[in-house]
Formats: structure tokens, sequence, C-alpha cells
């Protein structure tokens, strides 16, 4: 017997819808890549993303037509997400930093017709624009006054290419399971892979992360998210926020420590997310000028490991640290480090442990770890093995691939090796590619490099695996050292010693000027093992 309630779609439009009726006034604050800070609010979002849609329909875009985003975080970005979601057509975000040659290959492979890019990006498209032969069209993010001269096809100024209709207009009815968003895994090896969400997975994602135990995100809330629209879906916060009324506040393209500071304390927000690179930005920024943060509760971090030191920085200045795990495949998010009652009792060291792990899944997210033959492996917190991952925001398929990557149970191999502890909170050990073997053994090559960082010399750490004839890898520590500053190799490995099993210790220590990232600010740990493939230990 089915039951008897209405069948509401969850589709990206309800959302916008909600937060213009119900927060109409709310803000929406952005610090423009022209250079003011500007405001607008939910209801105005909306408005002007109808526009987008009726625009979008007005050019001949189909339900289901790619439309590509080079941009930073902004009021425009936004509406250009709900305007082409709510004309049935799919938002490809480009990662800028990719390579170009990457660039063209996703814009490419995705057969976007139409490209909206921020002022910043538009000498970049230039040079590219011949190999782009899908695009029909270039709307540049800005308006009449800022528009520069450019030779990309067909190109207009987003307000002008808005203000050509009216917005009358009504969002296209699409089933909740039509795609919505795409976004290009940046993999170091082979060519990026197309993650496509539904409106239904972003919806539900959206929800999930929204809750108490994760943003925690209320009308009352405040939320700057320094991650990205374009690295992997904003982690939820472009849908999270206007479907619960927070107030948004955008950064644009300056994403330094002082930059950020500024908005957080100006626009006095409660609750921000990005990556471990921004947050140590933002501390060296805070310690060098001895300022503290007024409003900010919550600070969620993720993308990489977030190093112990960082996390214990961050809550001597009273705030909260949420330590996220996810990935493109996952909506992004997977975990989050909410204090459960089991641990409330918690204080000093012990607290800090736990907020080191990567934290528990919510709802909507299924986890399990197992070993090589696929069988599950205790949730103990000592047996590490596979991580995989299931529900509605996990992707099933790539974009345009036949091969299969669910197991048959349905289930995401996500290439992280982690344990999950009897209270549920799953530590990551490694990208299972990244983890080091010696002598039949695994070493962590991440709670070396969180060791090495909390080093007061070390700025970055990364500890690769190199041949030994004996033990077959032992671990190298690269590093980058904090300016001014020239530590000895002797000196980071008596800090590490003792902290780890004796056998856990890095064999060599070799400091460098710069290490490799990918585009989304990870180590790039393929270039690292090139670099020192050949390079010889002295225990060796
Ligand atoms: P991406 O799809 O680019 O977001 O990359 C996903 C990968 O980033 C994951 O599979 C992890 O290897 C890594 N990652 C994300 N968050 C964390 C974290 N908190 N700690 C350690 N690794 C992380």
């Amino acid at each position: 017997m089915l039951g008897l309630m209405q069948d509401w779609p969850l589709v990206i439009s309800k959302i916008i819808d909600y937060a213009a009726s119900q927060h109409g006034s709310r803000e929406v604050v952005t610090r423009s890549v022209e250079g003011p800070v500007t405001r607008s609010d939910y209801a105005s979002v909306r408005r002007r993303a109808l526009q987008v849609a009726q625009r979008l329909v007005r050019e001949g875009i189909s339900p289901g037509d790619r439309i590509a985003t080079l941009a930073w975080n902004t009021a425009r970005h936004l509406e250009a997400w709900y305007g082409i979601t709510g004309a049935g057509a799919i938002y490809h975000t480009v990662n800028p930093r990719l390579f170009p040659e990457q660039i063209a290959w996703i814009i490419d492979h995705a057969q976007d017709r139409i490209v909206l890019v921020d002022l910043t990006f538009v000498p970049l498209l230039e040079a590219l624009a011949d190999k782009l032969p899908t695009v029909e069209r270039y709307i540049v993010l800005t308006d009449a006054a800022h528009m520069p001269e450019t030779k990309l096809r067909n190109a207009i100024a987003y307000e002008q290419w808005i203000g050509e209709v009216d917005g009358d207009f009504r969002w296209l009815d699409v089933d909740e399971r039509a795609a919505a968003g795409l976004c290009y895994t940046s993999g170091t090896t082979g060519h990026p892979k197309g993650v496509l969400y539904s409106h239904r997975s972003n919806v539900l994602h959206s929800m999930a992360l929204a809750a108490p135990d994760a943003l925690g995100l209320a009308s009352r809330s405040c939320i700057l998210p320094v991650v990205p629209l374009f690295h992997a879906n904003s982690w939820s916060i472009a849908f999270s926020a206007p479907m619960t009324g927070a107030k948004l506040v955008m950064p644009g393209a300056r994403l330094d420590g002082a930059s950020v500071f500024e908005l957080l304390e100006s626009e006095q927000v409660t609750c921000t997310a990005g990556v471990p690179t921004v947050w140590s930005m933002l501390l060296q920024y805070m310690e060098a000028e001895q300022r503290r943060l007024s409003s900010l509760q919550r600070l969620v971090v993720g993308g990489s490991a977030a190093p112990r030191s960082m996390i214990e920085k961050f809550e001597a200045y009273g705030i909260e640290v949420f330590h996220a795990w996810g990935m493109t495949e996952m909506s992004p998010v997977g975990s989050i480090g909410s204090i459960k009652p089991a641990l409330g009792a918690l204080r000093g060291d012990a607290l800090i442990d736990v907020k080191c792990k990567q934290g528990f899944a919510p709802f909507t997210v299924e986890m399990k770890i197992t070993d090589e033959t696929g069988r599950p492996l205790p949730w103990d917190g000592k047996s590490f093995g596979r991580l995989k991952v299931k529900g509605p925001a996990v992707a099933s398929a790539y974009y345009r691939s036949d091969d299969p990557i669910l197991d048959e149970a349905g289930y995401f191999d996500t290439g992280d090796v982690a344990t999950i502890d009897t209270n549920g909170y799953m530590s990551i050990t490694d990208r299972s590619k990244d983890v080091i073997k010696s002598g039949g053994e695994w070493i962590s090559s991440i709670e070396l490099e969180n060791l090495a960082v909390g080093h007061p010399d070390v700025a970055e750490a990364a500890v690769i695996g190199v041949a030994h004839p004996k033990w077959g890898e032992r671990p190298l520590l690269v590093i980058t050292p904090k300016p001014g500053r020239s530590p000895r190799s002797e000196d980071l490995l008596a800090f590490m010693s003792g902290k780890v099993a004796r056998w856990w210790l890095p064999d060599d220590v070799q400091i460098v000027e710069a290490l490799p990232h990918t585009a989304t600010g990870k180590l790039d740990k393929v270039k690292l093992r090139e670099r020192f493939r050949a390079h010889r230990l002295p225990s060796a």
C-alpha cells in the first residue's frame, strides 16, 4: 500500500523558492571580483535566477544541456546555479586551477554550450578558445561598465544579458532524478572523471549537511564558504544556506588570511568551511597581527587532513573545529566531527584526539571498511582497510563512462584507507596509493605529515615511500620551512621521535622550497614520488 502523501519533487528550484518566501531579505554579501563588497538577498537571488533561466531558454538551451561556470564564490555565480538548474540545464563547475589543457579537455568532454566566466579568467579562456568548439557563447560575469574588450565568441556582460529579459518565467518541470550539476575530479593520473549530481542528490545531501551535527545552520546563522563553488559542489553550502535562511557571505577572489579575516569579522560570520591551506593562512595572519574573531563559532576543515596543531590553535581561540572528510563523488561530504554525547566529558588532549579523526557519517551516508578480499573489518579503531560508501548522494557511475564503480553490494570504493572506532568515528590513515609499505606493514603518511607540521619551523610537510632494498619502502619526509627558518633534519627527527612507533620514523629528510599541489590544493604525491624516485636513502 502506498502512503497518501503528496509527491513533492526534491528539485533545486524549491530551495530558492523557499528562501525567497521565508527569508527573502536575508543577505547574500559578496566581495565582488570588481573590488567592492556588494549586498544582495535571497529574494533578489531568486528574481535574477529566473532571468538567467528565461535568458537561457531564449538562447535555445534545452533540459540536460551543460553550462560551464569558471567563477569565484559570488552572488552572481549563485544566481547562475539556480538559473541554470531552473531551466532544466546542468551547471558544470570548472576548476580554474586545473592545467589549461585539462580545462579544455573537460569543457569539450562535457560539451558545454555556454560558459559563464569571471573577469579574472577571461584571458585564460581566450588562450583556449580555439580548443572549445562546443561553446556557442561566453557570458562575462560583470556589468557593461567593466566589460573588457574580448575576442571570445558572442561575448556579452552578464548584467546586459539578463537585462534583456524581465524574469516573468516559471521554473521548468524536471524529474528530481534529473542531472543538475557536473564536477570533474582532479585525478592526478589519466583524464579527469565527471561526477553528475542530480536535483534529488543535492537536496538530500544539503538537508543532511545543514543539520546541527554538521554545518549546524539556522536562520540566525551566517556562513562564509571559503571552499569554492568550483570545488566539489561547495560542500553543499550553495544549497544548505538558502534552505535554512542563513546569511551567506561570498569571499570572491581574495582568499588570503587578511581578506578572509576581514569578512569573517565585519559580517559577523558564525560558521565557515575550507581546506587546511586556507586556515593556515588565516592562523598566520591572526598570530602575526594578534587579532581574534568575535563571532566565529564553528570552523569546518576538510579536503585534506587537518593537522593537530591547527585544530589546537583554533580551539584555543574558542572556535570549535569540525573536521570533515569527503570527495567529489560524495557530493562531497561523507563524515564530519561533531562530538557525540558519549564523548561529552572529554577535555584537553583526549578531546583533540577525537577532533583529529574525520568524524562520523551523517544520515544518508553508509560506511564500511574491508580488507583486500572485501571482507568487512570491525569498528574497533585499530583495524584499517579500504573505506567504502553508499548513499543517495554517492556516485553510481562517471559521466560518459561505462566502467562499473560499485561493488556487488552497491558500495563505492573511496580509495582511502581508514579505521572506524566503536563510536563510529572514522579516521583516514592514507590514500591507498600513498600508504607506505615497509616490511609488509603499513605506515600512514598522513600521520607523519601531521606530526612534522607541528614543528614550529615547518610550513608544509609531505611523506612518501622510497624504494629500499631490505624493507621494500621506507618513508622520506619532505618539508618546506616557514619564512626565515632553517630547521635541521636531526632536529625534525628528534621532534617526531617518541610520538610514533620507532620504525615509522622517516629514514631521511629533504628540505625544499615548494611542494607540488593538485588543482584542489592537495599535495601532489605522484609528482613528488617522480621527483624522488632515484633518491638513495642513507639506510639503503
Ligand atoms: P576531492 O574529490 O578532490 O575532494 O578529493 C577527495 C579525497 O581527498 C578523499 O578521497 C581523501 O583522500 C582526501 N580527503 C578529503 N578530506 C580529507 C580529510 N579530512 N582528511 C584526509 N583526507 C581527506
